[in-house]
């Protein structure tokens, strides 16, 4: 039988809903097991964020020339900007022995639903609106333009995130140690690391 590895993790959710706070707790309790998916984006770093750990910031023209070579599994333009995962940023945390954790928006997981990614979707959930609005501002990240566009697409986002059958889990992010329990939880049930992915699903003696 083929050796796929352990199913790669994904956490979508609209910006603001809390997906890199949850993440980098996961990471720091989990460095052996868990490896961050580090994307390509054509936005700017923020005050922080270093080249080749939380993205590879790069040129719009760099993107499309290495979209059109396809070395990209799904890319997306969210908020004026385009991001995508490229096939060497999974096969990198792979090669690990690590389970991948990819952090994408909406069209993107659209995108790898279709591929052999076979991946566990997880969806984290603002409490409200107005809340997503105050944590956004309180990160201090964005332009009020940008604020305003991430804003209009989260309501999009929350429709399709709360729409059956899209996503495996639905986390509401209204509390951070409860949301990331419930995260711990179903990382437990569900996802498999590589020896338990070799061994199979309850391996008889
Ligand atoms: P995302 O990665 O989804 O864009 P972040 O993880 O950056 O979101 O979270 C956005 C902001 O909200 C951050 O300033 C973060 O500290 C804060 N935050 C995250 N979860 C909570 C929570 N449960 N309650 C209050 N603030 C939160
Ligand atoms: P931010 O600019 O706040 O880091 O990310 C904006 C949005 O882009 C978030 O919803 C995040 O999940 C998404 N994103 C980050 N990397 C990728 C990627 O490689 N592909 C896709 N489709 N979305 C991404």
């Amino acid at each position: 039988m083929v050796q796929k590895g352990p199913r790669p993790l994904v956490l979508c959710g609209p910006s603001g809903s809390g997906k890199s706070t949850l993440l980098k707790r996961l990471l720091k309790e989990f460095p052996d097991k868990f490896g961050f998916s580090v994307s390509h984006t054509t936005r700017g770093p923020r005050p922080g964020e270093k080249n080749g750990v939380h993205y590879h910031f790069t040129t719009k023209d760099e993107m499309l020339a290495a979209i059109e070579k396809g070395e990209f599994l799904e890319t997306a333009t969210f908020s004026g900007n385009t991001y995508g995962t490229s096939k060497r940023a999974v096969e990198d945390v792979r090669r690990t022995g690590k389970i991948c954790v990819l952090d994408i928006e909406i069209e993107g997981v659209k995108q790898v639903k279709r591929s052999d990614l076979d991946p566990l979707l997880v969806f984290v959930m603002p409490p409200s609106i107005n809340e997503l609005e105050r944590r956004l501002r309180g990160r201090n990240t964005e332009s009020d333009e940008a604020l305003k566009l991430r804003l209009e697409t989260a309501r999009k986002e929350i429709e399709y995130g709360q729409e059956p059958g899209n996503f495996h889990i639905i986390i509401m992010n209204d509390n951070l140690n409860k949301a990331y329990s419930e995260l711990r939880e179903f990382i437990a049930q569900n996802v498999k690391d590589n020896d338990q992915a070799r061994d199979g699903p309850a391996a008889t003696q």
